[in-house]
């Protein structure tokens, strides 16, 4: 087996932090060798999240120059290491969470992969991992939807916010959605009731209008600075503020006091809080893979070769996609 793993291969690195011009693609990085609890995995799929993008800036430090970004990937595992590797044996198809996966080969956590499950194309699987654990995670934990709820969900066209649509709907819940221009249809299309756009006094006046002057259960925002002031005025009293991402900007440093009138609960969680040990990794991922059995829209975007990473963050970051953002090795 070891004689057919190359000693290098294509990856993205960065050298510092920086606008779309600090990617940089190489065609030879050197394949790393898997340590304990790892797998080496030849990538099929590369996932793009927006959490790439926060890496490259340096909004999030980056843990070591250089750097390869990427979070995600699916592919077949090529060698494993030692220790526990959760029964994981090369020649396996499986999608994982990790770091340094801008790259045809990488290494993952064998704790944080999962075997792909027959009938899943490797494309849909890097696709729904990530962003799908984080709205599954979301719905069920940071606010858990009731039936007859109603539900802000910003940025409802892109990759966590329509699975989180999908989601809210599948649990009985009511959607209202903001998009960017012409990225209605696809809301609507994935059970959003109520569409509209971001302007402050257009969401309050959807909102009142849905909900009876009540306000909604709660909000799922991955947008951050632009939305925040609107989503604390639309909230019903107990309302819960699910803020998540920062798709605009950071958002500001918060008063307490401004939860207070209406008793709002307020979270700035992270996927991995939900999945960092294994039952729950384990539980939720099963979970994913019964979701997408069942027919829920794992959106791609488009696949673009990994060479053309920058153009891949610059439409992500121009609003320009709708659903998940692929790169292929
Ligand atoms: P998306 O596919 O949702 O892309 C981001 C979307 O945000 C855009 O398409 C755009 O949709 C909307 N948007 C609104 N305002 C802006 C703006 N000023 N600039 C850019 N985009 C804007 O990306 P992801 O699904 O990858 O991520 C969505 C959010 O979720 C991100 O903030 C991300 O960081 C966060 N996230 C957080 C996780 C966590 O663990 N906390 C895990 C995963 C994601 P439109 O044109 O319709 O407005």
């Amino acid at each position: 087996m070891a004689s057919e793993i190359p000693k290098a291969g294509p990856a993205v690195v960065i050298y510092k932090t920086g606008g779309r011009e600090v990617l940089e693609y190489t065609p030879d990085a050197p394949v790393p060798s898997p340590g304990k609890g790892q797998v080496l995995v030849k990538n099929e799929f590369i996932g793009v999240n927006y959490i790439d993008t926060y890496f490259r800036t340096g909004l999030y430090p980056a843990p070591k120059m250089p750097y390869i970004l990427g979070r995600e990937a699916s592919g077949t595992v090529l060698s494993v290491g030692s220790g526990n590797i959760y029964g994981l044996t090369p020649g396996d198809r499986v999608a994982y969470m990790g770091e340094g996966t801008y790259a045809e080969y990488s290494l993952a956590s064998a704790a944080m992969a999962t075997k792909i499950p027959e009938g899943v194309g490797g494309d849909v699987a890097a696709a729904a991992l990530l962003q799908g654990l984080t709205a599954l995670t979301f719905v069920r934990e940071a606010y858990e939807v009731k039936k007859g709820d109603w539900i802000l969900v910003h940025a409802a066209a892109g990759g966590v916010g329509g699975l989180m649509v999908e989601l809210v709907k599948i649990l009985g819940g009511k959607v209202i959605a903001t998009v960017g221009e012409g990225k209605e249809g696809v809301a609507r299309k994935l059970g959003a009731d109520v569409v509209c756009g971001y302007e402050t006094e257009e969401i309050k006046r959807v909102v009142a209008e849905a909900t009876g002057g009540k306000g909604v259960a709660a909000v799922f925002d991955g947008v951050g600075k632009a939305t925040f002031d609107v989503d604390l005025e639309v909230l019903a009293r107990k309302g819960t503020l699910v803020s998540f991402g920062n798709a605009s900007g950071p958002v500001e440093p918060v008063a307490l006091f401004r939860l207070t009138a209406k008793n709002i609960k307020l979270l700035r969680p992270t996927l991995m809080g939900y999945v960092a040990e294994r039952e729950e990794w384990e539980a939720y991922t099963k979970e994913l893979w019964d979701m997408v059995a069942k027919g829920v829209d794992v959106r791609v975007h488009d696949v673009y070769p990994l060479k053309e990473v920058a153009r891949a963050h610059e439409d992500l970051e121009g609003r320009k996609t709708m659903g998940k953002v692929l790169l292929k090795p």
